[in-house]
C-alpha cells in the first residue's frame, strides 16, 4: 500500500501493511460481492422452553464465495465495519430477512415465529437515517414493526452518533432492542437505565460452564433475575448440550438458542417441537 505523508506510524510496520492492503482488497471484494448477489442469511430458532416452540429466529450472514464456498462473518463483518459497506450489507440483511419473515408468516400464520432478530452494528446505529431506513424496510415489506427485533451491542449503544435516539426511534415504531452478548462489556448493568430495552441476550461464555457450579452459574443466575426484575425478556445463546437447557431452565430462563436446538440454516425446521427440558 502507497504510504500517505503525515501518516507515519499507521504504516510503519510491514506486517500492518500488508495488512492492510489485504483489507483493503477484501474491502473491495466485499463491495463487488454485495452487488453481485454472493450474501445469503441464515437462520437460527430462538426456542421457548419448556414447550419447545420456535418462538423467533436470529438472521446470521454468510458470504456464499464463488470458489472460496461458504465465508463466515468473523471473517469478513469487521472489515465491512471499517469500510463502511456493512450500512449497505446491513441494510440488504434487514430487507432480506423482513421479506423472509413475511413469506414464513403467509406460509405457516399462526405457527410462524413471532419475531425477526436481525444484528444492527456500531456503525449502522450511529447514522442519524437509520430508524428511517429501518421504517422504510418495514413498510415495503409489509412486516408488522412488532414482528422485528434488532440486536445491538453495548459497544454500538455507546458508539456516540445518534444510537441513543436511533434506538427510542425504532421502539416508538414498535421494534424491539436487543442487548447482545449481554454480561460481556464493561458496564452493562449501566445500560439498563439509560437505554430502552426489552431482550438481554445472555453471552455464550456464561452458559458454556452454567453446568459448573461456579461463578458462572452465579453470574446467569444473577443476569435472569435483573431480567425478570426489570420486566425484560432473557435469551440464553451458545445452548449447546441437553445439560445446559435444564440447568438455564431451573435459574429461570425461558428462551433458548444454541446448536443443541438447531444451527443457523438457510431453511431452518420452524414447526417441529425441539427437544425440550427435563422439568
Ligand atoms: P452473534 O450476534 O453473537 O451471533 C451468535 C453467533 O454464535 C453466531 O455466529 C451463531 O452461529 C453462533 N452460535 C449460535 N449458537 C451456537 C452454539 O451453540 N455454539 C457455538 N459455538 N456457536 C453458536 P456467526 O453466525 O458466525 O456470527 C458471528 C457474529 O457475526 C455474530 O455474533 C454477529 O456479531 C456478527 N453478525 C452475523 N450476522 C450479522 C449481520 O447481519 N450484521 C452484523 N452487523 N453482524 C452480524
Ligand atoms: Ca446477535
Ligand atoms: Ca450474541
Ligand atoms: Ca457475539
Amino acid at each position: 500500500a502507497a504510504k500517505k505523508t503525515g501518516e507515519p506510524y499507521r504504516h510503519w510496520s510491514p506486517v500492518l501493511d500488508e495488512r492492510d492492503g489485504e483489507n483493503a482488497r477484501l474491502g473491495a471484494e466485499l463491495q463487488a460481492a454485495l452487488h453481485a448477489g454472493q450474501f445469503r442469511v441464515h437462520y437460527q430458532p430462538i426456542v421457548a422452553v419448556p414447550e419447545g416452540r420456535v418462538v423467533a429466529v436470529e438472521a446470521l450472514v454468510r458470504w456464499q464465495h464463488p470458489q472460496r464456498g461458504l465465508i463466515e462473518p468473523a471473517r469478513f463483518i469487521p472489515v465491512a465495519e471499517q469500510t463502511g459497506l456493512i450500512v449497505d450489507l446491513g441494510a440488504w440483511v434487514l430487507r432480506a430477512a423482513c421479506e423472509q419473515m413475511v413469506r414464513w408468516r403467509a406460509q405457516h400464520g399462526a405457527d410462524a415465529p413471532d419475531r425477526m432478530s436481525v444484528n444492527v452494528s456500531a456503525r449502522q446505529l450511529a447514522r442519524p437515517q437509520f430508524p428511517d431506513a429501518v421504517a422504510a424496510i418495514l413498510t415495503t415489506t409489509g412486516l408488522p414493526p412488532t414482528c422485528l427485533t434488532v440486536e445491538v451491542t453495548e459497544t454500538a449503544v455507546f458508539g456516540g452518533g445518534h444510537a441513543v435516539a436511533a434506538l427510542h426511534r425504532l421502539r416508538a415504531l414498535g421494534v424491539r432492542i436487543a442487548l447482545d452478548d449481554f454480561g460481556t462489556g464493561h458496564s452493562s448493568l449501566g445500560l439498563l437505565h439509560t437505554v430502552p430495552v426489552d431482550v438481554l441476550k445472555v453471552d455464550k461464555s456464561f452458559v458454556d460452564r452454567v453446568t459448573e457450579a461456579g461463578r458462572h452459574a452465579v453470574i446467569a443466575k444473577a443476569l435472569i433475575q435483573v431480567s425478570d426484575g426489570l420486566g425484560l425478556s432473557a435469551v440464553a445463546e451458545g445452548v449447546e448440550t441437553a445439560e445446559q437447557a435444564d440447568a438455564l431452565y431451573a435459574l429461570g430462563y425461558r428462551l433458548l438458542q444454541g446448536y443443541y436446538y438447531g444451527r443457523p440454516a438457510p431453511s431452518p425446521d420452524l414447526l417441529t417441537l425441539h427437544p425440550t427440558v427435563r422439568v
